[in-house]
């Protein structure tokens, strides 16, 4: 088996989890071997190796079983060489935070030769992420003219930047690009990238260990400093006072600043009033998701990407299923992939269909709410009880077989099921699916049940 092929299963997993989780424990593994039922996965630091054995191991179990692939355990091996040397040298700090086990703090320091590679294993700015790869539609010229125009004159107008828009529409994509362009035109310019997370635990951690001095030297030393995801400030009194000082710091030797958020600033809850202020000093540009066409632009330019063309009516009916996420689109797109990889068969329009589930079976107005709802009445239950908490078993198969129509019948990524179904772990909703797509495989009495809640959905 190649590694295309974990590639692909790489896919899958990024419509699973978290983007945060996908790029720090999932992003950088790579197959070494497989053999004899086991696959040796190549990761580059011990935190991820401990993740990977321990939390996520059932989870990539289930999608090599899924898919068909002749596996029993998984095995993870640390291997150096995948991180390139040049990133332990000097110009980058990385600080390990070891109760969140996960990479705390990318500094990236001027360097007179950008070091793209050493960002690439790690939460930081990734240099994958580009104005010419990234597909302009009328939801983003706005945006994109606007990262444009800062990247070529930082701290002079459009500071701050504030970008804020849906999950999995560019935002990450565009800001970074900007840090990008940056440091590629003008190496001397310190370039800060961290999500707002990053910022909460290293200004915890500073606190906690008094190194208050260092953390908030390193932030407002910054030439350009670029936030993701602000949002997360809500509720943070501490943060919020930290950021709005270090923010005007910056802003007030014209330094850059650039900020994305999934709303704009005034519905971000508990936002002080004067970070408010300040947020809206600058430009606020309302990013949307792409147009059907630019969707399929997008289709085009990924497939092209990986050398493989694609028939119009399978970019359209790809277009057609996911329309307001880019990151799930791409997923479907690595879905659809890794199925013709490992079954050796074509792309064609009857296989994505088969795939990823066919459009007309699909409208639109049903939402997930009805599919619960039919579910459970179905089995004469109270939706109260199947998004509640009990665990009786006349209660858990329907919350199951109503996670399993949402994975089957509507392609819901498993992070969002398990938010209809009032669960807090995606997992469950991987279990789920994967246990009733078994059990239809052996009880006939139960492919019927589900056929008829199937058909009561669209009528
Ligand atoms: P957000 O930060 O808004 O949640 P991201 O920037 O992480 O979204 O985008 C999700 C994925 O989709 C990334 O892999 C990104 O490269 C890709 N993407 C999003 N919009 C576009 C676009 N217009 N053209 C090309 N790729 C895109
Ligand atoms: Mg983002």
């Amino acid at each position: 088996m190649q590694d295309s092929v974990w590639q692909a299963v790489l896919g899958e997993v990024e419509l699973s989890v978290s983007h945060g989780n996908y790029v720090t424990w999932f992003k950088n593994s790579r197959l070494l071997r497989h053999k004899d039922g086991v696959m040796t996965i190549g990761v580059t630091n011990i935190f991820m190796k401990q993740q990977l054995s321990g939390k996520w191991n059932q989870m990539l179990m289930d999608i090599l079983i899924r898919n068909g692939i002749d596996v029993q355990s998984l095995e993870f091996k640390v291997q150096t060489g995948l991180i390139s040397k040049k990133s332990m040298e000097p110009d980058e700090i990385i600080l390990h935070n070891p109760v969140a086990e996960r990479p705390l703090q990318t500094i990236t320091r001027p360097s007179s030769t950008p070091n793209h590679e050493s960002h690439s294993y790690r939460q930081g700015i990734n240099s994958r992420y580009t104005f010419d790869n990234f597909i302009v539609g009328s939801g983003s010229d706005l945006a994109y003219a606007a990262c444009q125009a800062v990247a070529s004159n930082p701290g002079t107008k459009y500071n701050p930047l504030f970008l804020y828009g849906g999950v999995g529409i560019g935002k990450t994509h565009l800001i970074q690009a900007v840090g990008n362009t940056i440091a590629l035109n003008k190496p001397q310019t310190r370039v800060v990238y961290a999500t707002i997370e990053q910022f909460v635990q290293e200004f915890l951690h500073a606190i906690r260990y008094k190194k208050a001095g260092g953390f908030a030297e390193h932030y407002r030393s910054a030439d350009v400093l670029i936030i993701d995801d602000i949002q997360f400030i809500a509720g943070k009194e501490k943060t919020q006072e930290e950021f709005f000082h270090t923010f005007n710091a910056l802003h007030q030797a014209n330094k850059q600043v650039i900020i994305s958020s999934d709303r704009p600033p005034k519905d971000i809850p508990t936002l002080q009033d004067r970070l408010l202020s300040r947020f809206s000093m600058g430009m606020t540009i309302d990013m949307q998701a792409p147009d059907f066409e630019t969707r399929c632009v997008i289709l085009q330019a990924k497939s092209s990407n990986l050398n493989i063309s694609l028939g119009e009516d399978v970019i359209e009916h790809i277009a057609h299923l996911v329309t307001n996420n880019v990151r799930e689109l791409e997923g479907f797109l690595n879905q659809l992939l890794a199925h013709c990889e490992m079954r050796k068969v074509e792309p064609t329009l009857a296989v994505a269909e088969e795939v990823l589930g066919s459009i007309k079976r699909r409208p639109k107005h049903i939402s997930a709410r009805q599919v619960i709802e039919k579910t459970a009445k179905y089995y004469q239950l109270n939706i109260e009880d199947i998004v509640g908490p009990k665990r009786d078993k006349e209660i858990v198969v329907p919350r199951q077989i109503a996670m399993y129509l949402l994975r089957e019948e509507f392609g819901m990524s498993f992070p969002k099921i398990a938010h209809e179904l009032g669960r807090k772990d995606h997992t469950t909703a991987i279990h789920s699916v994967t246990k009733i797509g078994n059990e239809i495989a052996l009880s006939a009495s139960l492919r019927e049940q589900i056929d008829t809640i199937r058909e009561r959905l669209y009528v």
